[in-house]
């Protein structure tokens, strides 16, 4: 099990671990306890090559949402069971898209937005989005 698997003692606000191998329930990303995140390119390597992206567009969606994400919950990351409300089932070519189908990521991954409905929950948080 990923929260076993990986360090529990580091020295950052967040740890994140990159591999190549499917993760729990085929998702590309999961967020573990103790501040720490897990990205998969298993089948994503493949989707982001295929239009012609840099794979290390994924790590920048990934690590944009995710850093905002930690500082909207006042500095820690929500633990996967956490009821939280931070991505949406439409794909926007925003960076806080579900993705529910895989393939939908290449949508956020050239130029991605922050949508408007993400600005206004940001926005209540205290972040100022400038465009
Ligand atoms: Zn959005």
């Amino acid at each position: 099990m990923l929260e076993n698997e990986l360090p529990n003692d580091f020295n950052a606000d967040i740890f994140i671990g990159i591999t190549y191998v499917p993760i729990e329930d085929n998702y590309y990303a999961r967020r573990l306890s103790n501040n720490r995140v897990v990205f998969s390119y298993f089948e994503m390597a493949e989707i982001i090559s295929n239009k012609n992206l840099p794979l290390e567009n994924l790590l920048l969606r990934m690590l944009y949402s995710y850093s905002l994400i930690y500082m909207r919950y006042g500095n820690r990351m929500p633990l996967q069971s956490e009821n939280t409300n931070f991505a949406h089932d439409d794909t926007r070519g925003c960076i806080y898209d579900m993705n529910g189908i895989k393939s939908d990521v290449v949508y956020s991954l050239d130029k991605p937005i922050i949508c408007d409905e993400c600005t206004t929950k940001l926005s209540e948080k205290k972040f100022r989005i400038i465009r």
